[in-house]
């Protein structure tokens, strides 16, 4: 079965999809069987590895409304253990279409449950929100990694977040768990990224990743040449930190 592990922050630009990729291509090179998916109508994720989405029948969109066209919306990627289910800004509408639907909440996890059985670890790229798209990536997955960008007001709106994970853990998913918190853009020369790391393991502890994920213009690079950051630049200290993360989920999965 999948550990399936939802990356979240209602923060946008703190380097959720850079993570859900990457770490996804990196556990695909260790040849865990992997399947990320896009649950952002930008479509960053699938993009990010390579997937063109204009000719896709059969997109994250639709298999909400029939978790059975799950199988037909996977789409390969250009490493043999790494998939991905795309998303297309269609996805927008389903924000507003669950409001009313039977068992919103669920509609992810009814469509993760087909395939969780086929792969090692399913990765979720959440929105910049916490809206029902967000919601049903919590209510799908095991646990949550969530990126903090080592910036100004990083904790801000941590709160918030973890409110939401605990409501989500009464309520929809009791076996949810806050799998790690992995600081980015992480600048060794700047003070403050310095202050963010300690402000952030004194208050997060062992739940804060040992790796750490530099402010590295490679991985800004790689998406434009629609390639995970290993495949882009090998070399780069980007891939390396992905690398070391992957390790680091892997060595620490729990089940
Ligand atoms: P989110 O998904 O949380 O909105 P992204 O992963 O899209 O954030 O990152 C926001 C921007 O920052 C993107 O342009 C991305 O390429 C860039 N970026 C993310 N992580 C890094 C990093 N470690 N070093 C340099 N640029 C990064
Ligand atoms: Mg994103």
């Amino acid at each position: 079965m999948a550990e399936i592990i939802a990356i979240a922050n209602q923060k946008g630009g703190v380097g959720k999809t850079t993570t859900a990729v990457n770490l996804s291509a990196s556990l695909a090179v260790a040849e865990k069987k992997t399947l990320l998916v896009d649950m952002d109508p930008q479509g960053n994720a699938c993009s990010g590895v390579g997937v063109v989405t204009e000719e896709l029948e059969v997109t994250v969109y639709d298999t909400l409304h029939d978790p059975l066209l799950v199988k037909e919306g996977i789409v390969k990627t250009q490493l043999d253990f790494l998939n991905v289910l795309p998303s297309t800004t269609d996805l927008i509408g389903a924000e507003l279409e669950l409001v009313a639907a039977d068992r919103r909440e669920y509609r992810l996890s009814n469509v993760i449950n087909q395939v969780a059985a086929d792969y090692d670890y399913i990765i979720i790229d959440c929105p910049p929100s916490l809206g029902l798209l967000t919601i049903n990536s919590l209510t799908a997955a095991g646990s949550v990694i969530v990126p903090l960008q080592c910036e100004y007001y990083a904790m801000e709106g941590l709160s918030q977040l973890m409110k939401t994970i605990g409501l989500v853990q009464q309520g929809l998913n009791t076996r949810l768990s806050l799998r790690g918190i992995v600081l980015t853009m992480f600048d060794r020369r700047n003070n403050l990224s310095h202050q963010v790391s300690e402000e952030v393991r004194e208050h997060f502890q062992e739940k804060v990743f040992k790796s750490v994920i530099p402010r590295n213009v490679r991985l800004s690079e790689a998406p434009s040449h629609g390639a995970p950051v290993l495949l882009y630049d090998v070399s780069s200290r980007g891939a390396t930190a992905y690398l070391d993360l992957a390790q680091e989920v892997i060595k620490t999965r729990e089940s």
